[in-house]
């Protein structure tokens, strides 16, 4: 095992990167006993807390870049020994001594390409508004009921701009009056963050925040989860509060207020997975189900883990920019346990969820079997049919 300091040095580092919480675990190991990492290989939070208490840390090793925060461990975990945050400061000292492995070698690319045109993608920044094409989106204005903040994934990448398209035809047709910051919108930084790169989170968000207050946002709908948990609870580490709303709550809510009807048909068997920034770090079970379950001919399967036993899709703590290996994926699994339960459909309400599932439905024995759908697809599709129906 390769040390880079000596054993007190090393403790110090990790306490000032904020891994103080370390010490308080007494190896009881409920942590192991629910991480998805040992459904695929053997991998033990536990040692790595141990062998962060004594400055045994191995910074070379993949082990600390594994961890995909998904909040399995720390609901368990009986001396709140943060795995999480004390998991992360591990990772800062990893990048302050340049310590990447292979597997996470690409994270360097994402963060030049988050620097440079504020979204991980390698994308220009020009184009970030291209997915709204033809549809007659605003660009905000103070006057506005909503901003629309689509994010990264829903902007650029071909599969996932179809959800930010459903987004819109829905809000078109529940007479929602939002706008877009297009090209003036950055990266949330959550997933960065995540990385250890504690920097450039901070100007990312930084400069949303200025965004968002020079043009008066008040209330603001997002279809990442990880938007949804950086603007409602790291945001506010900048003294600034902004009213934060998932599209699985809005159309809760537009259903609720009558402002949506879905009169129209979805009728396949559908498994909804609870995506872990949303489920498990911020609580929102029930809207998602609700919706799904107001939709006539959807025939609802609830999966053997789910709400707060979710299993992670493998995406989160920045890993969904990391190499993860055949055999190692535990969106292969999700997909596998979704088929098994009878579902047609895997439904989420998460970016990072929908681009893993796509790739593991693709390792079915039969692709054809499942499709994966963002729940605002659902909802667009009962909507173009009860179009087409009146
Ligand atoms: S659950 Fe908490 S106390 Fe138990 S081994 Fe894991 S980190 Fe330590
Ligand atoms: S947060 Fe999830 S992935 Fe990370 S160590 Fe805990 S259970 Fe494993």
């Amino acid at each position: 095992m390769e040390s880079v300091a000596d054993y007190k040095e090393i403790v110090d580092e990790i306490k000032a990167s904020g891994g103080e919480a370390f010490k308080r675990c007494y190896q009881c190991g409920l942590c192991d006993a629910v991480c998805p990492w040992n459904r695929v290989i053997d991998f033990s939070m536990r040692r790595i807390v141990r062998q962060a208490t004594f400055g045994m840390t191995d910074i070379e090793s993949e082990d600390i870049w594994r961890c995909t925060t998904c909040g399995s461990c720390p609901q368990q975990c009986p001396r709140d020994v943060r795995q999480i945050e004390s998991g992360v400061s591990l990772r800062r000292l990893a990048t302050e001594y340049g310590m990447f492995p292979s597997a996470v070698k690409p994270l360097r690319a994402v963060s030049a390409s988050l620097s440079g045109a504020g979204n991980p993608l390698g994308e220009d920044r020009a184009r970030r508004a291209d997915w709204a094409e033809g549809l007659g989106v605003q660009t905000f204005t103070e006057e506005m009921e909503l901003l629309y903040f689509p994010g990264c994934y829903l902007s650029y990448d071909p599969r996932l701009k179809k959800v930010a398209r459903a987004t819109a035809g829905i809000l078109q047709q529940a007479g929602i009056d939002y706008g877009i910051l297009g090209i003036q919108e950055n990266c949330c930084g959550e997933s960065i963050r995540k990385t250890g790169n504690e920097d450039l989170f901070r100007r990312l968000a930084k400069e949303n925040i200025k965004t968002f207050v020079d043009h008066g946002v008040k209330r603001i709908l997002v279809s990442s989860p990880h938007c949804y948990h950086t603007f409602k609870n790291e945001y506010p580490e900048f003294m600034v509060h902004f009213e934060v709303v998932h599209i699985a709550q809005l159309l809760d809510e537009l259903i609720e207020e009558g402002r949506l009807t879905l009169s129209g048909k979805f009728a396949r068997r559908v498994a909804y997975h609870d995506p872990c920034y949303l489920g498990r770090h911020n609580g929102v079970y029930d809207e998602p189900r609700r919706v799904l379950q107001g939709v006539t001919g959807l025939e609802w399967i609830e999966l053997s883990e789910s709400r707060k036993t979710s299993l992670c899709c493998g995406g989160g703590g920045g890993r969904i920019w990391m190499d993860t290996v055949k055999g190692e994926r535990f969106s292969d699994l999700r997909v596998v346990q979704a088929v098994e339960a009878g579902a047609q459909v895997l439904a989420t309400a998460c970016p990072y969820c929908i681009a893993n599932f796509e790739d593991s439905r693709l390792s079915l024995e039969d692709e054809s079997a499942l499709e994966i759908k963002d729940i605002t697809e659902i909802v667009h599709e009962a909507l173009l049919e009860t179009e087409a129906t009146e």
